[in-house]
C-alpha cells in the first residue's frame, strides 16, 4: 500500500494540513515552501511545525513532500535570478529542517540557452553548497516534462547532476507520471520497461516519491499540463498499474490534479480503492 494524499494550501498553518488530509481520507501531502509566484516567505512558525510532526507520527501518515517554490531557478543564466534563487533554496533547507524525515522536491531548473551541461553544471554546484552532512531531509530532483529548457526530463540528465554531488544520500527523485509521460516515457504500454530504465540509468533506490497526474496530452508532448486521474492520456488502467506496482509500495503519492476539495476526497478514495477492488 501506497500513501497517498495532494497538494495543500499551507495559509492556515501547518498542523492544519494535516488535520485537512485526514479528512480528505490521505496520508501524507504536499505544500509550497513559500509563495509559488515568488516573494517573501512567512517565518516558520516551530510550534506549529512541532504540532504537525506530533500529528504525522500519531496519524501514520508517510513522508511528506514539500515543494520548492517553481520561481526558483538553480541554473538561470541571469546572474541576479540565480542569487534569489540560490538564497531561496538556502532558506527552504532551514525551514525543512523542522520537519525531519520528510522530503523536499524540486524542479532542477531550466537553462534557458545556456545548454543542458551548464545547467546541469549550475544545478549540481548549488546543491554541494548548501546541501549539509547533518541534514534529516532528503532533497528529491523531480522529473521534468521537458518544457522550454527544462533540465531533468530525461532520467540521463537526472544521474548526470546527482552524479556531481558529493553528499549523495541527501538526494533522491520524485517520478512525476505526468511529466514523464509528457517527457516520453511510455509508462502506459511499457511501465516494467521504464522502471527498469530508471534502475539502469539512476537506480530505483533514489526513487522516493511520485507524484500523480494525469495528463491533458499524448506522450512526448512536453507540454506539462495535469489532467485529473483517469481523464487524460494515461487513463485509469494505466494509472491503477501504476499505483499497485510492486517498486512503488511504500512511497508518498501526491496528487498535482487539477481539482477542488470535494475532487480530491474522490481521487484519494479511489486510489485507495485500487488496492481493494
Ligand atoms: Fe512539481
Ligand atoms: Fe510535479
Ligand atoms: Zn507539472
Amino acid at each position: 500500500m501506497i500513501y497517498i494524499g495532494c497538494h495543500l494550501s499551507v495559509t492556515k498553518g501547518y498542523e492544519a494540513m494535516g488535520k485537512t488530509m485526514s479528512r480528505y481520507g490521505g496520508s501524507t501531502f504536499s505544500w509550497f515552501t513559500r509563495n509559488p509566484r515568488g516573494g517573501k516567505a512567512k517565518a516558520i512558525e516551530t510550534d506549529d511545525a512541532d504540532s504537525l510532526n506530533e500529528y504525522i507520527d500519531t496519524n501514520k501518515f508517510g513522508p511528506l513532500v514539500a515543494h520548492g517554490s517553481y520561481t526558483m531557478n538553480l541554473c538561470a543564466a541571469n546572474p541576479v535570478i540565480r542569487e534569489n534563487s540560490m538564497n531561496m533554496f538556502a532558506d527552504d533547507m532551514k525551514r525543512m529542517a523542522y520537519f525531519p524525515g520528510n522530503f523536499y522536491n524540486f524542479h532542477p531548473g531550466s537553462h534557458v540557452g545556456q545548454g543542458a551541461e551548464k545547467g546541469i553544471e549550475l544545478i549540481s554546484d548549488a546543491l554541494n553548497e548548501y546541501l549539509t552532512e547533518d541534514m534529516k531531509i532528503t532533497v528529491l530532483l523531480e522529473t521534468m516534462a521537458g518544457k522550454g529548457s527544462e533540465v531533468g526530463s530525461t532520467f540521463e540528465e537526472l544521474k548526470e547532476i546527482i552524479d556531481r554531488v558529493e553528499l549523495k544520500d541527501k538526494l533522491g527523485v520524485c517520478f512525476d507520471t505526468c511529466h514523464t509521460w509528457d517527457s516520453g516515457y511510455d509508462i502506459v504500454s511499457d511501465l516494467d520497461g521504464v522502471l527498469s530504465h530508471f534502475d539502469d540509468i539512476i537506480g530505483l533506490d533514489r526513487l522516493k516519491a511520485v507524484h500523480l497526474n494525469d495528463s491533458k496530452n499524448d506522450r512526448g508532448s512536453h507540454k506539462d499540463r495535469h489532467e485529473k486521474i483517469g481523464e487524460g492520456y494515461i487513463g485509469l488502467d494505466a494509472m491503477k498499474r501504476i499505483v499497485t506496482h510492486p517498486v512503488l509500495q511504500d512511497y508518498p503519492f501526491i496528487l498535482e490534479t487539477p481539482n477542488d476539495e470535494d475532487g480530491y476526497i474522490r481521487e484519494i478514495a479511489m486510489i485507495k480503492g485500487f488496492f481493494t477492488n
